[in-house]
């Protein structure tokens, strides 16, 4: 469905990703596991546009292009098939839940206001939040917030999710009904890519698991594999540490 080849980025100078290679099919659920640094958001925002490349390609379902080159069609196609939910929810702070998710289907796809008010109150219902659409986010719980994110990502019917550390802003009695969500739309067969720290999430709901470390795919299988035995010492090294 998705693939990207050989991303390569640097900042200043740093290389961040050495040529990184990810292939998302239809229902996956794939979760992007590494230490601090290793590239894993850098990544996730290349993939979205959201950052530039300096190199790689993608192929999304016969759409080929080039990360670096892209112009501004194809990076509008893209993103019209992708939604991204942030670390720090990114809302708007002067609108309402509602008017948050109903703001990328009226101005960013050009949806007329009763058509974008139905699937938003559809895509607030499912995040359960119904009673909450006319609140503002100051007067919304982190987690609350959150749940907005990830309808305004719902509600313009996405085909891939991507999701960056969604749950590392929230206070750890926030964090279960955001991934409550998340495991919903899993069950649902939301296809998704999330970068989290997360190992429960990462070994009881992904299909497959993505571990990086210096801007490099170290591993990749199954949860079983990657938990149960992994192969690489560098992964080893890391679940020691953190699970
Ligand atoms: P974490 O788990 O801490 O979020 P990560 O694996 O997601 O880490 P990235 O956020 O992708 O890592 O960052 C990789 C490296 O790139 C880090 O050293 C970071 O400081 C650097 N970096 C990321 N974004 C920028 C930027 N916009 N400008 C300069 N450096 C950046």
């Amino acid at each position: 469905m998705l693939e990207v080849t050989n991303v390569h980025k640097s900042f200043h100078g740093t290389e961040v990703l050495k040529g990184v290679d990810i292939s998302v099919s239809k229902g996956d659920v794939i979760v992007i596991l590494g230490p601090s640094g290793s590239g894993k958001t850098t990544l996730l925002r290349c993939m979205n546009f959201l950052e530039r490349a300096d190199q790689g390609e993608m192929d999304f379902d016969g759409l080929k292009l080039n990360l670096a080159k892209a112009h501004g069609k194809e990076v509008a196609l893209v993103r019209k098939r992708t939604a991204f939910v942030f670390q720090n929810y990114n809302l708007f702070s002067n609108k309402t839940a509602l008017e948050n998710v109903t703001e990328g289907l009226i101005v960013g796809r050009g949806m007329p206001k009763s058509l974008a008010l139905e699937k938003a109150n559809k895509a607030l219902m499912k995040v359960g939040l119904s009673d909450r659409r006319d609140y503002y986010p100051s007067k919304l719980s982190g987690g609350q917030q959150q749940r907005v994110g990830i309808a305004r990502a719902i509600a313009v019917d996405p085909e891939i999710i991507l999701f960056d550390e969604p749950t590392s802003a929230l206070d750890p009695e926030l964090i279960g009904e955001v991934l409550g969500i998340m495991k919903q739309l899993a069950r649902e067969e939301t296809t998704m890519v999330v970068v989290t720290h997360e190992m429960n999430f990462a070994q009881n709901v992904a299909n497959q698991v993505v571990f990086m470390d210096g801007g490099v795919v170290v591993e990749r299988g199954s949860p079983r594999d990657i938990f149960g035995n992994p192969k690489e010492e560098r992964t080893k090294q890391f679940l020691r540490r953190i699970v």
